[in-house]
């Protein structure tokens, strides 16, 4: 596995293995460790003049945060479902109509496979991420 150091090593990708190593590599990293989910937001950083100094912590090999599941009493889903992938799974399910409308009709097709529902929220710039919105829209 790859490791990022807090002084010297700004621009190291870590592919986290869990949950706990990537908490790890977090705490290592301080201020300059950034997660990366999709990626769709961060690969932007340099436009709005951030993130050329951070080392990345990948969510991506971390299984549990790919769960995707609907019981009767939940829909679980983890932060590293896309919008795609969300829209597609729920998209026959009537009371969740409108959290469909929104995962398949944010940004474009590309980043719609690519952008998580963890990126989503957890990106500042929006006060209110476009899939939250939605979503409480579709509580019953
Ligand atoms: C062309 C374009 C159009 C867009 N249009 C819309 C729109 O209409 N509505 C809208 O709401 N958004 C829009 N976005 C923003 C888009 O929703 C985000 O880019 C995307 O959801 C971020 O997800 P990501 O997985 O790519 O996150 P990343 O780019 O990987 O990360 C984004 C931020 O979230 C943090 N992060 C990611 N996952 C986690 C996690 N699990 N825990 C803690 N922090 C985390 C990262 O550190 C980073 O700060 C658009 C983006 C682009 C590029």
């Amino acid at each position: 596995m790859q490791t990022a150091n807090k002084d010297d090593d700004a621009g190291r990708l870590v592919l986290a293995e869990d949950i706990e190593d990537a908490l790890t590599h977090l705490e290592r990293g301080g201020s300059s460790a950034v997660v990366l989910a999709g990626g769709t937001w961060v690969m932007r950083g340099p436009v709005r003049g951030e993130n050329d100094d951070k080392n990345f912590v990948s969510l991506a090999r971390i299984k549990p945060l790919h769960q995707l599941d609907l019981s009767d009493e939940a829909l679980t889903i983890g932060s590293m479902i896309t919008h795609d992938t969300l829209a597609k799974f729920i998209q026959d399910i009537p009371h969740l109509k409108c959290l469909a409308q929104a995962a398949s009709n944010s940004a474009n097709p590309a980043i719609r496979r690519a952008a998580t529902v963890g990126g989503n929220i957890s990106t500042r710039d929006f006060l209110q991420p476009i899939l939250c919105r939605h979503f409480c829209a579709s509580k019953p």
